[in-house]
């Protein structure tokens, strides 16, 4: 018989707007979705008056407003509280939040006292049933065992609660873990440094924020679960969130109307509108909508810069939050060694700017922030269970990092074996004359040519002034923590335009995969090699062949006839391996391929010194 797998633990955000489950195996933490692809959850149950629940999740927001008082969001509030103590949050709340047993907080189900009542811990473990549900279907396991991230904030009896949720649910809460540590574990945070650390949690979620200041200190070597978190200070506004930045928006688009005819469902269509154009801004300059009312259509264009002046006093409130949380910790913005950032609202490009600013270091962004926290609860559930030693720690890049050129040959930057942390720089330029941008994809693998790599992300450096190709000096950084996040940055020296983007290059990656990458780098090492090479001729021989024919144009005049025909057949020589290199690679010899270029090159030294002749005497 074998031995019994150590049953698995999942991690679950039980959050105040969407939850989720997800688990840390081998190949690293991953969210479970549903059958339909979708991974969050929204927290949100509409029972019965009886007090059955009658549906969970996406349907349940879906009625929300149709059964305003037996439709139940954000309960989180009012978790292990009682009822006084939530009568500030049941103003916000659309349905009856009365007092229960032992003073605590209970939801009263429709508009009479005939209703049912409903504990949050009741509302909760309705959630967690169908996030556990769902982890079974996606493991094809029984799951009877969780870690659920709670607000560093909550106390005992708040965190009691969420045991007892899990409970009702039929799982056991093995541990509660405050979700700014969880956002730090998914990040592998203590998981691989050996030194004391300062971590900033950033959460800027729909409709609260907070930030925490954490000290991770690293226990026994090698074994992760003796690693300490401990919260210095936290701060925030539990009313404070991507939903603020809604109604900015739609006091914009309903500026000229009159406030008082708008009718419930146009009031829905404005916020719905506007929440679409704020998501398009973190990506685009400017958005236009049509937004159809009883009234009429409004249309309106939003530029990222009016958005942003917009939003500034709003992300301005969340920065003395966390001014106010280094002053408890008593530390400064220097002393914090990373800034990890959770919560949708946290994509918006002057969130991350401004909290760079604060900070002074560029905060970590590689994982989804909706995500972070589920994904480090699962770290945590991994580690509890003895899983975590699967997991690809380590110390030293298992496999190449590089950048894909021209004609699709990787350039490594850095290679496999270099200890973690690590940092090198590569200088490319462009192929093509007035590229005004260049799309940078990032690879890792062995292989010589990108397809034949695995692709870890791509960003594009936008912006550049027109110049002839080749003329662009690209400062491509590449920069491994000591937690293996990637950090890639291109800088174009003349224009000084930047871009960059984060990923986890171990992620989705086993020790297997990593063995069979390397065998077959070496299976193929001879044929990679020569196509690299081909490759890279082609690029460089078009670019010598345009910059010729281009001098050419001025100086042929200049030119004795026997010289042209010796430089103008370098020249054909050299397009033709050109061409048929490009129809296939292998139909050419290397070896002759090169030493046609340095024909060319040493043919067209002559029209170069003509050329600059010329050019001195005026
Ligand atoms: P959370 O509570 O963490 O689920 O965050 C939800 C909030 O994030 C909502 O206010 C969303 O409008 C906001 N959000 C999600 N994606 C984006 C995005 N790409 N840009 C700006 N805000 C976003």
């Amino acid at each position: 018989m074998s031995p019994a797998a150590n049953p698995v633990i999942v991690g679950i955000d039980l959050g105040t707007t969407n939850s989720l489950v997800a688990v840390c195996d081998e190949r690293g933490p991953r969210v479970l979705k549903d059958a339909a692809g979708r991974g969050l959850l929204p927290s949100v149950v509409r029972y019965i008056e009886d007090g059955r629940a009658q549906e969970v999740g996406d349907g349940a927001r879906r009625h929300a407003r149709e059964f305003p008082r037996t439709t139940i969001a954000s309960v989180k509030r009012l978790m292990g509280r009682s009822a006084s103590d939530a009568a500030a949050d049941a103003g916000y709340l659309s349905y009856r939040v009365v007092e229960g047993p032992n003073r605590m907080a209970v939801v009263r189900l429709g508009e009479t006292e005939t209703g049912a009542t409903v504990s949050p811990q009741e509302v909760s473990a309705a959630i967690l049933r169908e996030l556990k549900a769902r982890a079974e279907a996606a493991l094809g396991a029984s799951v009877s065992r969780a870690v659920v991230t709670v607000p560093a904030y909550f106390d005992d009896a708040q965190r009691q609660a969420t045991r007892d949720a899990g409970r009702l649910a039929g799982l056991e809460v093995v541990r509660t873990v405050n979700e700014p540590t969880a956002a730090a574990l998914a990040y592998g945070v203590g998981l691989r440094q050996r030194t004391e650390e300062t971590i900033a949690v950033y959460d800027l979620g729909g409709g609260t924020f907070d930030v925490s200041i954490l000290r991770v200190t690293p226990g026994e070597p090698g074994d992760a679960s003796t690693d300490f978190f401990e919260v210095l200070s936290t701060a925030g506004d539990t009313h404070l969130g991507g939903d603020d930045a809604d109604h900015l928006i739609v006091e914009r688009l309903s500026a000229g109307l009159d406030r008082a005819a708008l009718t419930p469902g146009d009031a829905a269509a404005l916020k719905a509108a506007a929440e679409e154009m704020k998501i398009a801004l973190s990506e685009k300059d400017s958005v236009a909508r049509e937004v159809a009312l009883s009234t009429g259509t409004v249309s309106a264009r939003i530029t990222r810069a009016e958005l942003e002046a917009m939003l500034g006093p709003w992300v301005e409130k969340t920065l003395l939050s966390c001014r106010r949380a280094l002053r408890d910790a008593k530390l400064t913005a220097e002393q914090i060694d990373r800034v990890v950032l959770v919560g949708g609202s946290t994509r918006v490009p002057l969130v991350r700017q401004r909290v760079e600013e604060v900070f002074g270091k560029p905060p970590y962004t590689a994982l989804n922030p909706d995500e972070v926290v589920a994904l480090g609860a699962a770290v945590q559930g991994a580690v509890m269970s003895g899983d975590v030693r699967g997991m690809l720690l380590l110390d030293v890049i298992p496999l190449s990092l590089g950048i894909e050129t021209v004609g699709g040959a990787v350039a490594k930057v850095i290679m496999r074996n270099s200890n973690v942390p690590a940092r090198a720089t590569e200088m490319f330029s462009t192929g093509v004359d007035n590229q005004t941008g260049i799309k940078l994809n990032i690879v890792q693998g062995e292989r010589e040519m990108a397809a034949d790599c695995r692709s870890l992300g791509e960003f594009h450096l936008r912006g550049l002034p027109p110049m002839p190709a080749g003329i662009p000096q690209v400062e491509v950084e590449f920069l491994v923590d000591a937690n293996g996040v990637l950090n890639v940055s291109a800088v174009e020296r003349r224009s000084g335009q930047r871009a960059g983007v984060q990923v986890i290059p171990s992620h989705g990656l086993t020790r297997d995969d990593v063995d069979r990458m390397e065998r077959e780098a070496l299976t193929h090492a001879k044929e990679d090699m020569q196509r690299h090479r081909v490759v890279d001729l082609i690029a460089n021989s078009r670019l010598d062949l345009k910059w010729i024919a281009e001098r050419l144009d001025k100086v042929r005049p200049h030119l004795e006839p026997a010289y042209m025909v010796e430089l103008e057949g370098a020249a054909a020589a050299l397009r033709d391996l050109v061409t048929r290199a490009e129809a296939d690679w292998r139909g050419v010899d290397a070896n002759a391929f090169h030493r046609a270029k340095e024909a060319l090159d040493k043919a067209s030294v002559r029209m170069h010194e003509v050329s600059i002749a010329r050019t001195l005497s005026g």
